[in-house]
């Protein structure tokens, strides 16, 4: 019975000193194993006698579960001391200030056409899209300008072998439109358009917007109340428009559209070439042939469109000088929108 005692104290000082797992199922192994010192006494439980051995056997399988607790209690404590110095070990320093991430923007073209879309959108209109590959009949003769016609020397155009072109204007959406839909409607379109053309204020790629409004009863002074809307909702301010008589084949009478300059409001400077004026956009009463092409009766209905150069709206609007700056994704320039 002492020898017992003697183990159990043995054990416990063995286990509680045990450093780590494998130590520790060393002792396992030493007291509770197979050729352990307890199982070596379960053993000898034989050799008492029928008296001695219930009390032996029972003090045996005390001293055992006594053991296996000790060494439970110690796996758990090693395993936790073991977490501990992992977690400190692979420490993070997350005290270092973060990267920030760049906000981005939106491109001052890609601003400019969601401002059309809107203001106009408000107004009643929807919105359209066109091949940028069209045929000659949709960019020129379905618009009034036939073959030889002086029109075509103003819009010096990319051909392709096979007669196709990439599309000088926006307005051949409207015909496209026009063979489609029955007025009265009203539509706009926004899109990439293209000519030969490369200097300080023009490139070859360049933007425009295209508005087409038919109804029985459309006037000139509808026009210009539409035109003025628009402009002011644009600029956000209280601007004068002007209509010049100007011509276009595909309207009759056609006008050129100014408004009070927005740096002076009319005094004068070098926006507006002194002039107090900036020219905006073209505009006009849709002309009887381009009607009769599309087999729109002209009698019946009238109708008025409007041209502007998108990227000149985007320059003036955000005070840009050159045209280039537009197209040459220099992100110094694009992050200031
Ligand atoms: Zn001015």
């Amino acid at each position: 019975m002492q020898a017992l005692d003697d183990i159990l104290q043995d054990a416990e000082t063995a286990i509680q000193s045990a450093a780590d797992l494998k130590s520790l199922d060393d002792c396992r192994v030493h007291y509770l194993g197979k050729k352990g010192q307890l199982t070596e006494y379960l053993k000898k439980l034989g050799q008492l006698s029928a008296e001695e051995r219930p009390i032996a056997g029972q003090k045996i399988n005390a001293i055992k579960e006594k053991i296996q607790a000790l060494i439970e209690e110690r796996n758990l404590e090693l395993k936790n001391l073991l977490i501990a110095a992992q977690l400190s070990s692979e420490a993070i320093d997350i005290t270092l200030p973060g990267r920030m991430l760049g906000n981005g923007s939106l491109h001052p073209i890609t601003q400019t056409i969601e401002d059309l879309r809107r203001i106009f959108s408000q107004m009643g209109f929807s919105f359209c899209e066109g091949p940028e590959i069209e045929d000659d009949y949709h960019n020129f003769a379905a618009l009034n300008i036939p073959a030889l016609h002086p029109a075509r020397a103003m819009q010096d155009t990319f051909y392709f072998p096979d007669g196709l072109l990439l599309r000088t204007h926006m307005s051949p959406v409207q015909i496209h439109v026009m063979e489609t839909l029955k007025p009265p409607f009203r539509i706009a379109a926004t899109g990439k358009v293209y000519r030969r053309d490369f200097d300080l204020t023009h490139t070859p790629m360049f933007h425009q917007m295209d508005v087409l409004m038919i109804e029985e009863n459309l006037s000139f002074a509808k026009l210009k109340g539409l035109v003025t809307t628009f402009l002011r909702e644009f600029f956000q301010i209280d601007a004068a428009v002007r209509f010049r008589p100007s011509y276009f084949p595909f309207t009759e009478p056609s006008a050129e559209a100014d408004m009070s300059c927005l740096n002076c409001s009319g005094e004068g400077c070098r926006i507006c070439k002194n002039t107090g004026w900036l020219e905006v956009l073209g505009c006009g009463m849709v002309h009887p042939n381009v009607f009769k092409g599309v087999g729109i009766d002209h009698q019946r209905f009238r109708g008025f469109a409007l041209g502007a150069g998108l990227d000149r709206l985007a320059l003036l609007k955000y005070g840009i000088s050159d045209l280039r700056a537009l197209f040459e994704n220099d992100l110094r320039f694009l992050n200031q929108f």
